[in-house]
């Protein structure tokens, strides 16, 4: 039996591990098929302390896997098909396998929602990307018109953080009013370099022929209207969905199947199952915040499992 399994393969999981790892108590981290989590597929992270000079969201799980292994974490690359928490130990099925654990971390992270139109996968990490704050002040996009796609609290803060860089941020948006609470949508609405595009959706990204984000199109959706809007860059935020439904009926998810820890505590309502990273943050979702929230379910963890073997 093991005494943590962590699920997933991302800043929260691998901080996780190093921690209980450190504790000794040797945890197994089952990595699943994308090792290293949505940080893989960024190009460079230029918001993760200690970098001064950046690094490759790649490299940065790669190090953090080998701190973690350098303790004793054990990795896995086995997928997680079901999980049962309902008993003592948790029992979770690995490619048809059963392991038995006393505790379990979950951090399977949050993918982002994609607005599947032609382009949008081929020029990804060409011009098309979501996460400003990742990837907004990379070369390519300086002094050029940009593109932000959605109408929420994600958009307007990906938009305000674009108007250092861009030379115009176009707010492409499928309504004619953001979702957005009101203090970001004022900001948006007050600020001259972000111009909102309404009732419009983006229903294709150019230029896959030349392999990089030249342009958009667009269409109104209330005239039929067809437009093509020049950019160097489109970033998509409409939103994420957590990866959770591996524990649908088996722990509380909210509406949007954000797991909710207990108030003031990386606890689950599941006593020995903890979480951490954006499977339960939808507002900060930054590597170093997971980061931070899987050092403090590994800290809990590791308090749990002594409580209960005095
Ligand atoms: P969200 O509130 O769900 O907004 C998603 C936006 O994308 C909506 O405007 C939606 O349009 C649009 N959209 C969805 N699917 C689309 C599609 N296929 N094509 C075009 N547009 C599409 O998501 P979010 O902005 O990521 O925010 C999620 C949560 O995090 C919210 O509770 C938010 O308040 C919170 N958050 C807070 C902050 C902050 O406080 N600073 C920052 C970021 C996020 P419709 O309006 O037509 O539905």
């Amino acid at each position: 039996m093991e005494k943590v399994v962590i699920i997933g393969p991302g800043p929260a999981g691998w901080t996780a591990a190093l921690y209980t790892a450190r504790a000794q108590l040797a945890p197994l981290v089952l990595t699943g098929k994308q090792p290293g989590g949505l940080l893989t597929t960024t190009s460079i992270v230029e918001n993760f302390p200690g970098f001064p000079e950046g690094v490759d969201g790649y490299e940065l799980m790669t190090r953090m896997q080998k701190q973690a292994e350098r303790f004793g974490a054990k990795t896995s690359f086995g997928v997680v098909e079901a999980v049962d928490f309902s008993t003592d130990p948790k029992v979770l099925t690995v490619d048809g396998e059963k392991v038995e654990a006393e505790t379990v971390i979950i951090a399977t992270g949050a993918s982002h929602k994609h607005l599947s139109v032609p382009g949008e996968h081929e020029l990804e990490t060409k011009g098309t990307t979501y996460c400003a704050t990742c990837d907004g002040a990379l070369p390519v996009f300086r002094n050029q018109p940009l593109v932000v796609v959605g109408g929420g609290d994600s958009a307007c803060e990906e938009a305000l953080y674009l108007t250092r860089f861009g030379s115009v941020v176009y707010l492409v948006h499928r309504r004619d009013k953001l979702r957005a609470s009101k203090i970001m949508a004022d900001r948006v609405h007050a600020h001259k370099t972000i111009k909102p595009i309404w009732d419009s959706a983006v229903t294709e990204i150019l230029d896959v022929k030349q392999d990089k984000v030249t342009a958009v199109k667009l269409k109104n959706l209330k005239t039929g209207e067809e437009s093509v809007l020049p950019c160097a860059g489109v970033f998509i935020a409409i939103g994420h969905v957590p990866n959770t439904d591996l524990f649908k009926g088996q722990i509380h998810r909210d509406e949007n199947g954000f797991i909710e820890p207990q108030s003031g505590s990386m606890a689950t309502n599941v006593p020995g199952v903890f979480v951490a990273g954006d499977c339960a943050d939808h507002v900060y979702r930054q590597a170093v915040t997971a980061a931070g929230m899987g050092c403090a379910a590994a800290i809990e963890a590791e308090r749990y499992l002594a409580a209960r073997n005095e």
